[in-house]
C-alpha cells in the first residue's frame, strides 16, 4: 500500500520525525461507533466517545511500534496514517528477513505489552473505560495476528516463509492464505450481519490479490537476474 492511496488525510502531529495523519473517513467510523454504542447499548455519548479515543490511542501505539522498530534497524519510517480499519505505518526496513520481521512483530508486541497494563488498570479501577481498553487491545491483538496477508500475522508468516524459500514463493503462499482468509471473513460477516467484517474481508482480499501481482513481479525479476534477488538495504 502506498501513502498516495490515502489522499484526504490530515496531518495531526510529528513525533520522532514520524508524521501522523488522520484520514477523513476515520470521523465517519467514529460517528458510527458512538451512534451504535449510545443507541443500541444505551451508553452515554461521552463514554462512547472516550472508547473511540481509546481505540485511536491503542492503534497509534501499535503503529509507532512498527515505525520505531523499523528505524531501530536502520530502515525508513516517516508516515503513519490512521483510518477506519486501523492504522498503516509506512515503513521501509532493510530488505532482509530479520529486519523486516522485527518491523512487523513490533506492532503486535505493543499490544502484548498492553495486555497486562490494561488488565491491571481494569482490575484496580473497575472503571468501564478501563474494561473497554482491555477488550479493545485484546481484540486488536487477536485480529492482527490472524495469518491472513496483509494483516500483521499474514506478513509475519510471509517473512518466516521467506527464510525457507524464494521471496516470491513466500509472497505467493501468503497471498493465497490471505485470499482464503478474506473469503472466511466475508462468510462470517454475512452470516452474522457484521459489516465491519465484510469491509475487512474486501480489504484483505484486494490486498492479497495485489500480493499475487507483487509475487509475479519478484519472480520476473529473479528470472531476469538468473537467480535469487540479492538482499538490498533500504538505507
Ligand atoms: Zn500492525
Amino acid at each position: 500500500m502506498q501513502p498516495g492511496q490515502f489522499s484526504g488525510s490530515y496531518p495531526l502531529f510529528r513525533f520522532f520525525d514520524i508524521r501522523v495523519y488522520l484520514h477523513w473517513s476515520w470521523f465517519i467510523m467514529a460517528a458510527v461507533l458512538v451512534e451504535l454504542r449510545t443507541k443500541q447499548m444505551g451508553m452515554i455519548w461521552q463514554q462512547a466517545l472516550l472508547e473511540v479515543l481509546a481505540l485511536f490511542g491503542i492503534v497509534l501505539l501499535h503503529e509507532f511500534g512498527h515505525a520505531l522498530a523499523c528505524k531501530s534497524v536502520g530502515g525508513e519510517a516517516k508516515t503513519i496514517v490512521l483510518w477506519p480499519l486501523g492504522g498503516v505505518a509506512f515503513v521501509k526496513p532493510p530488505q532482509r528477513p530479520w529486519p523486516v520481521l522485527w518491523s512487523l512483530v513490533a506492532g503486535p508486541l505493543v499490544n502484548v505489552v498492553l495486555v497486562p497494563v490494561t488488565y491491571v488498570l481494569m482490575a484496580s479501577t473497575d472503571h468501564e473505560l478501563a474494561r473497554a481498553m482491555f477488550l479493545i487491545n485484546f481484540v486488536l491483538l487477536i485480529f492482527n495476528m490472524l495469518p491472513f496477508y496483509p494483516l500483521d500475522g499474514g506478513q509475519i508468516l510471509q517473512t518466516i516463509l521467506w527464510m525457507m524459500m524464494n521471496r516470491w514463493r513466500a509472497m505467493q503462499a501468503a497471498s493465497a492464505i490471505g485470499v482464503a482468509g478474506a473469503i472466511a471473513l466475508a462468510v462470517l460477516g454475512f452470516n452474522f450481519g457484521q459489516y465491519f467484517l465484510i469491509f475487512m474481508a474486501f480489504f484483505v482480499g484486494s490486498q492479497a490479490m495485489e500480493g499475487f501481482r507483487v509475487a509475479r513481479e519478484l519472480a520476473e525479476a529473479e528470472r531476469r537476474l538468473g537467480g535469487p534477488i540479492p538482499p538490498v538495504d533500504a538505507s
